[in-house]
């Protein structure tokens, strides 16, 4: 039997690791941190979450919830140590970030047939004896980004997101803000920062004149896209609050700070504007202000955020930044099986691959562990149901345009529609999202048990 290489102790690596394990195959886990860490890692711990603590929705028969009921029918390790460290946030699957490190970690330093080693990985040999997960993320080394780059002998693209501040929640000023949940659906567990029409004109003006990081001369370099040299090019999903702002002065009030369905108990009515505070870890001690991923100087930050009613004299732990975001062009170079065309024992997982998100992540993990325990045992790596989430994505990561390839969440776009006579029969879309779940489900039930 071959051996196993995971690169990446994020997300997709540790997932990986822990699946081709479980099938009896031996890993060696290497991890560049702390010998050299990432942009935006902060611990040498696996599994760390950078920005937001939430992996997304658990309302039954939306799409990440179908991505996760899949993970759960497959045994995902890193999903079932994110229920284990779940806290409350409402209809979302939210976890307590250390906790949830630790659980991996744990998993990791148990497991007998995982071998970590802690080093900076530079080179990729096509070694035929031995199978390759490459899960080593958006912030992928530069001497590995180059070096897959030339295995791939194609373009990277690359593209630029950013993440939202964390505030101290002892310092919230809890007489201003509110506890609802938006329509009154689910616990009441994000702390609302209601704002008047002045108010928020006032944040507008502030956040327009504020002074942001200036770019550094690599993230100049044009993105995939055709970004042009001087513009970074962001992923549209994932905005920082200035360029929203950029566009409209109520662009934000219909975006992250939109109000509808959150009533203030104190007036009986929707605020003009809201910004929302989730909670980050299972003590409380901290909030993440949802969707307020920006990328203004520190100084600047404190200043503009500070005029957030209710957070007059908020302590920030961690501000908003920017970073790079690497992937590959998966309809060019992958196989549905992620393995490289070109070199069919090496695997590519995770973000790198041209998904996006924790959730997703760690999906792509799951799969590129079984896939590589399949080479390494001489079987041919079975391909996955499109009906599935899990085949959706990876439909979607290898059968996009080329041309304009961008990572995605998963959706109900990238399922495949009812039949037509169905849809028309069918009107309600809940209804519709329903049966694309059960269809889901037992095409992904029944490729796990054919094994
Ligand atoms: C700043 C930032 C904020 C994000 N915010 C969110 C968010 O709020 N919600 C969300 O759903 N998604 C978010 N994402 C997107 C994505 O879900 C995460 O990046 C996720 O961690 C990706 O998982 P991964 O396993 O592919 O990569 P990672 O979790 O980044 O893991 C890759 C690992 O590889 C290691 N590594 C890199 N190069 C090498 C090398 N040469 N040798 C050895 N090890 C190496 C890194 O140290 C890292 O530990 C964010 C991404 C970034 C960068």
């Amino acid at each position: 039997m071959k051996k196993i290489k995971v690169i990446g102790g994020g997300l997709a690596g540790p997932e990986a690791a822990l699946q081709a394990a479980a099938l009896g195959c031996d890993v060696a886990l290497y991890e560049m941190r702390p010998t050299r860490s990432t942009e935006a890692h902060q611990t040498a711990d696996f599994a760390e979450l950078v920005c937001s603590n939430s992996l997304k929705s658990e309302s039954e028969n939306s799409a990440p919830w179908l991505l996760k009921q899949e993970m759960r029918r497959a045994n995902s390790f890193l999903l079932a140590a994110a229920d284990a460290s779940a806290v409350p946030a409402g209809h979302a699957l939210a976890v307590d970030r250390s906790e949830f490190s630790a659980k991996v970690s744990a998993l990791i330093a148990q497991n007998p047939r995982i071998t970590v080693v802690r080093e900076e990985v530079t080179t990729l040999d096509e070694d035929t004896d031995q199978v390759t997960v490459l899960a080593t993320g958006p912030l992928t080394s530069p001497p590995l980004t180059a070096e897959l780059q030339r295995l791939t002998g194609s373009q990277h693209l690359a593209f630029y997101d950013s993440i939202s501040p964390i505030v101290d929640a002892s310092t919230i000023d809890m007489e201003k803000v509110y506890l609802a949940a938006r329509w009154d659906r689910g616990t009441a567990d994000y702390i609302n920062c209601p704002f008047t029409k002045e108010e928020y004109v006032r944040f507008i003006e502030a956040l327009s004149a504020a002074e942001t990081v200036p770019a550094k001369e690599w993230e100049q370099i044009p993105a995939g896209g055709g970004a042009s040299a001087s513009v970074p090019k962001y992923f549209e999903g994932c905005l920082p609050i200035e360029e929203i702002a950029r566009r409209g002065r109520d662009t934000l009030r219909f975006g992250p700070m939109k109000p509808a369905g959150l009533t203030n108990p104190k007036t009986g009515r929707w605020p003009y504007a809201v910004v929302q505070l989730r909670q980050e870890n299972l003590r409380a001690d901290s909030y993440n202000l949802v969707g307020f991923q920006n990328h203004l100087k520190y100084g600047e930050q404190a200043r503009v955020l500070r005029l957030i009613p209710g957070l007059e004299s908020a302590k920030f732990l961690r501000y908003g930044q920017i970073h790079r975001n690497t992937y590959i062009n998966s309809p060019t170079v992958l196989t549905e099986t992620l393995q490289l065309r070109t070199h069919p024992n090496l695997l590519i997982a995770g973000q790198l691959s041209g998904v996006e998100g924790y959730t997703e992540s760690i999906a792509g993990g799951l799969l590129a562990g079984r896939f590589a325990a399949a080479l390494a045992q001489g079987r041919a790596p079975k391909p996955l149901p499109r009906l599935s989430a899990h085949g959706s994505l990876i439909h979607y990561i290898t059968h996009s345009e080329a041309k304009n390839f961008q990572p995605a969440n998963i959706t109900f776009d990238l399922l495949p529609p009812l039949e037509e006579e169905l849809r028309k029969k069918i009107r309600d879309k809940k209804e519709r999202h329903r049966i694309q779940c059960e269809r889901a489900l037992e095409t992904w039930d029944r490729w796990l048990a054919e094994g």
